[in-house]
């Protein structure tokens, strides 16, 4: 009989299937506000791990002829509140752990802004950069083959994440099509508008920002005119933010992407890099401004800063350095938990990522409620109702925020826990 070792052990942990720094942070976060809540265990039992995940291992052939070997995840948190909601990424370092915390913090994000979703996220791990575009085709075809089990219009509605676009939801969308027999736009969101996509999609989450961004004004009495905006990312959101806040009239004094970050005092001409960036694809080398390193730019002295780029950005490490009021969370867990009791003691503040950046899923919710309609909305309509939608969100946090005497993530996570705790409790367990 085989002897048991200390690895069999370890590998028996509970949760260990999901063990990552991402889902840890998550689910501290999701800890501190139950026992604020005093949350019934029996919710934190059933929300504190996802419901379903699901791996994947496919081939794709490679242009040379040769055969990649990939790993693929989908992670749904949870199937309470209705069909799963969530991104698919791209990139080196997707793991299952990082799908769980994000797909965990979608639900969230859901349940704050009153979307009819639980949260999923997905991805595939693969370095998109080295990849042509036929054999990314190939690569999200299979994937969305891997995944026809557990996906659907009314099961779970797939979107753009880190590294994926329309391009990708558009062969997603087709894939998935040619399954079933006919077109089926409602399978993702963030898909190009003549495919069913929406007017205002692509710029929702930094436009998101935004308007999270002058209720926040609003609320601390703060001019967003006078302020001063450093932005770590200038991707979909951090540049869609840049040229909004700038039109707006706020000093953009910093922003950055992977290759470097440029600084200017008296503010960015921000049409200028994004031209810049059009023809070069990078910052790095932009002639107008003080070259920095990309992450310099969170230490940068401004008003707000905004990350805008992936996770874990802000640590302990370069916490005590920042020098701003207000951290606004355009990405999904940009700030570690140990940077973030650090703030908290600096008396920086934070808008939480599961607010700030919920513009996105918010328009991808409009989008599909479009499809389902097959009848679209004008741009306007789409802005105006994202504008109302994140503004009562906003509120709600305030609220509880006040009614629990707690800072703006545990608020805007009471109100998102006690919303699906509610329907889990309705619900009951089965059988
Ligand atoms: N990936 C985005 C997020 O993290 C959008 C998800 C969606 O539109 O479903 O919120």
């Amino acid at each position: 009989m085989a002897t048991q070792t200390q690895d069999d052990v370890d590998d028996a942990v509970p949760g260990r299937e999901w063990a990552s720094a991402l889902y840890r942070q998550s689910t501290d976060q999701f800890d501190r506000a139950a026992e604020l809540l005093e949350l019934d265990p029996e919710f934190v039992t059933r929300l504190s791990e996802p419901r379903r995940s699901i791996v994947v291992n496919f081939p794709v052939r490679l242009d040379s002829g040769g055969v990649l070997g990939l790993t693929g995840y989908r992670v749904q948190h949870t199937l309470t509140m209705g069909p799963t909601k969530g991104g698919f990424r791209y990139g080196p370092d997707v793991s299952l752990g990082e799908c769980s915390a994000l797909a965990m913090w979608m639900t969230w994000k859901c349940a704050l802004l009153g979307l009819p979703y639980g949260g999923a996220k997905g991805g595939v791990r693969c370095t998109p950069a080295q990849l042509s575009v036929h054999e990314l085709e190939r690569l999200t075809r299979r994937y969305a083959a891997e995944l026809i089990p557990v996906i659907g219009p009314d099961r779970d509605i797939p979107a753009p994440d880190m590294a994926t676009g329309e391009r990708e939801m558009a062969w997603f969308m087709d894939t998935y099509s040619q399954m079933v027999g006919h077109s089926v736009f409602e399978v993702v969101t963030g898909k190009p508008v003549v495919l069913g996509g929406t007017t205002g999609r692509r710029e929702a989450t930094g436009l998101g920002v935004v308007y999270v961004i002058e209720a926040m004004c609003e609320k601390i009495g703060m001019d967003l005119r006078e302020a001063r905006v450093a932005i770590q990312g200038f991707g979909n959101v951090g540049a869609v933010a840049a040229s909004e806040l700038h039109a707006i009239g706020a000093r953009v004094v910093a922003v950055s992407d992977h290759s470097a970050g440029v600084v200017d005092a008296d503010g960015l001409d921000i049409a200028a890099l994004a031209r810049w960036t059009a023809q070069n694809g990078v910052l790095e080398g932009y002639p107008g401004a003080t070259q920095v390193g990309p992450r310099d730019v969170l230490e940068v002295p401004c008003e707000i800063v905004i990350p805008a780029a992936r996770e874990r950005q802000i640590t302990a490490e370069n916490a005590p350095r920042l020098q701003c009021q207000v951290v606004v969370e355009a990405a999904n867990g940009p700030t570690t938990p140990e940077a973030e009791a650090i703030l908290h003691e600096r008396g920086i503040l934070i808008v939480p990522d599961v607010l700030a950046n919920a513009g996105g899923v918010t328009v991808s919710y409009f989008e599909w409620v479009q499809d389902h309609q097959r009848y679209s909305w004008d741009e306007l309509d789409v802005q105006e109702r994202l504008r109302r939608q994140l503004r009562a969100a906003f509120g709600r946090v305030i609220d509880a925020a006040d009614r629990l005497g707690c800072d703006w993530r545990m608020a805007a996570l009471s109100v998102a826990i006690e919303r699906v705790s509610q329907a889990a409790r309705m619900r009951g367990i089965y059988p």
